[in-house]
């Protein structure tokens, strides 16, 4: 073979897998077809009032008025980074919790950030209590409070949200909240609840691919981005100067990954169209059968019901098993993806994903069927 001739990789055929992990979900086939739509130019006319729609969908999927409702251009971690990157300066101090791992990464992301990192602790697998929270407010009185919606790693759900952010405010921190795995699929109420900023994934319950990920922000987080005294370490998530691009003017900044916004915005069409509360419903009710028929099988959830979170179900490993062929044998068996423990869960759950278009009943009875085959 001369070295000139090209690599004779095969067309791509991946496997027709069930997504039934922590993310991505199954993507909806609408969502799909947007997104193999042709492209236009990033700044065309007809590209800005796709903007524009997929500002408003984003900000009915975050229940928020806020103004500044953009998609970033990146994964979460690209949201996540944008978050915390514009409203930390150096030497703010920085509050987050130790429940699990995205925590873990909210903490490193603001050192980064210039900021001083001080905890509220909670054990992995549960969530934040009211109490700690307020008494952390009380003794570091921080600048920024951060905390994970749901949590991805441990399957808990946040509850008392509007608690925590009082607090917070009462301290005059200002909040972010993760709600990768929370946005379209778990009641969020951005406005309601006082968060003041909040970014999610396009993976999780969206049913979408990842690539433009969620983020919104309210005036007064918008403020403190925009006086600044240190500009934003990072160049390409600086808002002040993505402003120029999702603001008014509309001018260049980055090319934004066209076909990312037009699958966002047939994902979120999705959401509207079904109506947000009707589809947390829907999380809640399949993940309810999922839920049932794993515990029929006499295994059990890890989070109790109160902060049980229903796009991600953490199963505890039964004695004796081993989670990490168990998975195995359902992607080599059952073309069906499910995870394992990350962290201090290492080895003890099963991570079962309830998302978006996973969230159906014919997925759950492959799951808990299939499931039920490979651990006999
Ligand atoms: N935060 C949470 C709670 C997540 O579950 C994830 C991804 O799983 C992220 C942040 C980071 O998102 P990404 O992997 O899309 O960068």
């Amino acid at each position: 073979m001369a070295d000139t001739d090209g690599p004779t990789t095969g067309e791509l055929t991946p496997p027709d897998r069930t997504l039934m992990g922590p993310g991505p979900s199954d993507v909806h086939p609408r969502v799909l077809r947007a997104m193999s739509t042709p492209l236009v130019g990033h700044l065309d006319p007809a590209f800005v009032e796709i903007m524009d729609e997929v500002q408003e969908l984003l900000r009915y999927a975050f229940r928020t008025e806020n103004e500044w409702t953009i998609p970033v251009s990146g994964t979460g971690s690209a949201a996540m980074e944008a978050a915390i990157g514009n409203v930390v300066e150096p030497g703010d101090t920085v509050l987050v919790p130790t429940n699990g791992y995205f925590g873990g990464r909210m903490a490193s992301m603001a050192r980064r950030a210039g900021g001083g990192v001080v905890e509220v602790e909670a054990p992995w697998g549960e969530p934040l209590d009211p109490d700690a929270v307020a008494d952390a407010l009380a003794t570091h009185d921080p600048d920024v409070f951060g905390f994970i919606h749901a949590e991805t790693s441990t399957g808990v759900r946040q509850p008392a949200v509007p608690e925590l952010t009082a607090a917070a405010h009462d301290h005059d921190a200002l909040v972010i909240a993760d709600c990768v795995t929370s946005i379209g699929g778990v009641e969020l109420r951005v406005d309601d609840w006082g968060i003041d900023v909040a970014y999610a994934g396009p993976q999780k319950c969206l049913s979408c691919p990842p690539g433009a990920s969620p983020l919104t922000l309210s005036d007064e987080a918008m403020e403190k981005v925009l006086s600044r005294e240190e500009e934003v370490r990072s160049w390409y998530l600086d808002l002040s100067l993505l402003e120029g691009y999702w603001g008014e003017e509309r001018s260049y900044h980055h090319t934004a990954p066209v076909s990312n916004v037009y699958a966002l915005r047939e994902a979120l069409r999705l959401v509207a169209e079904e109506g947000i509360e009707a589809r947390w419903e829907r999380h809640e009710r399949i993940a309810g059968a999922l839920k049932a028929g794993v515990e029929g099988m006499g295994l059990e959830m890890n989070a109790p019901d109160d902060y049980w979170l229903p796009s991600l179900n953490a199963v505890r490993v039964p004695d004796g098993v081993e989670d990490g062929e168990v998975c195995a044998e359902l992607l080599d068996r059952y073309d069906l993806e499910i995870a394992s423990g990350l962290g201090d869960l290492e080895g003890e759950i099963f991570r079962i994903g309830c998302m978006g278009h996973s969230a159906r009943p014919e997925n759950v009875i492959y799951v808990v069927t299939a499931l039920g085959d490979v651990l006999e």
